[in-house]
């Protein structure tokens, strides 16, 4: 028998929304083989409002070097987690990683640089501004998305003018602990401000965060509904993987269950929008990755992270098409 916390969740297949305190009642009250039943409505909210499940590729184009201190980041300067680290990468590396991931069949390109961000027109912010046209101009139907930290008003609206159709702006955490899990270098503020100047600018947005920094259900419910209420287009969820010299070396690792409860409240309180598998599918999931996937998600990092590998994009289109029977 259904479990009536689950059964009443139906009414978002019939175009209702579930509260806040719903949701946080599913997530604190549902255990054990009902989350396969919270998997599976989240499955049908996922075929009947968001659809197949489309993947994406990630350049690190800036490694590391990273004045920030965000507790989970391998790229911290602070942090001695003996990762490679680079300055900007040139024009002619960025297209050449490109053509890469154009000539696997993917085609939303992910450029991700490190660091607090681009508030001025820069040297380093107009390289990139550059290396986005060349891209555009050899590659014109593959979708540009960027992540590069906080932005001005200005900033945003020149990535804008430059071909950038997502910009991936995490907010992490729940947004009212974000100084204690996260940073106190920068604050939550100046990143929404950032989602709003990148709205106005015409650009969609990509906003998620990752599981398992010590939140709790109160703190992914809050999150979930945050991503909702900024009326954002896309939310990829990673799963900590705790990195050896960041202050979360020693964070213990989420529970597939849990994860799978936590994926599939992100679909039901967030429907239509695209909600990505980023990183810990390989790495910390494992054998669980195909399961998580069927938790409402239709989107996913392929071919690698920032500062970890993952799957090769071949093995992933098998994956995919397999996936694509339930
Ligand atoms: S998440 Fe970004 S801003 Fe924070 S430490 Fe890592 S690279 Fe720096």
């Amino acid at each position: 028998m259904l479990n009536p916390l689950i059964e009443n969740a139906y009414k978002v297949l019939d175009g209702q929304s579930i509260s806040r305190e719903e949701a946080l009642e599913i997530a604190e009250k549902i255990s054990g083989e009902d989350i396969l039943d919270l998997i599976s409505l989240a499955n049908k909210i996922r075929k009947k409002y968001a659809g197949k499940i489309i993947p994406c590729s990630i350049l690190n184009a800036k490694s590391g070097l990273c004045r920030q201190n965000c507790r989970f980041c391998a790229q911290a300067a602070g942090h001695h987690t003996g990762i490679e680290t680079y300055p900007l990468l040139g024009k002619e590396e960025v297209l050449e990683a490109v053509r890469k991931v154009y000539e696997s069949g993917v085609r939303i390109f992910g450029y991700v640089t490190s660091g607090y961000g681009y508030k001025t027109v820069t040297r380093e912010f107009q390289a990139i501004l550059d290396t986005l046209d060349a891209i555009h101009e050899r590659y014109p139907d593959l979708k540009i998305c960027v992540s590069s930290g906080i932005l001005s008003r200005k900033t945003a609206g020149l990535l804008a003018k430059h071909h950038v159709w997502r910009y991936n702006m995490n907010l992490q955490t729940a947004p009212s602990r974000y100084a204690e899990l996260i940073s106190r270098e920068h604050t939550i503020e100046e990143k929404i401000r950032t989602i709003r100047h990148l709205q106005e600018s015409g650009v969609t947005l990509c906003c998620g965060g990752i599981l398992g920094l010590g939140e709790d259900w109160k703190d992914r419910i809050e999150m979930a509904f945050a991503v909702r209420e900024l009326g954002v287009d896309g939310c990829p969820l990673n799963v900590l993987l705790p990195i050896p010299g960041t202050p979360l070396e020693r964070q213990p690792v989420m529970p597939p269950a849990d994860v799978a409860k936590a994926f599939a409240l992100f679909r039901i309180v967030n429907p239509e929008i695209m909600i990505k598998f980023a990183a810990g599918r390989e790495t910390i999931m494992k054998d669980f990755q195909g399961l998580l996937m069927l938790a409402g998600l239709n989107s996913m990092i392929t071919g690698g992270y920032l500062t970890t590998r993952g799957r090769s994009v071949e093995d992933d289109k098998v994956f995919l098409r397999q996936l694509e029977a339930f």
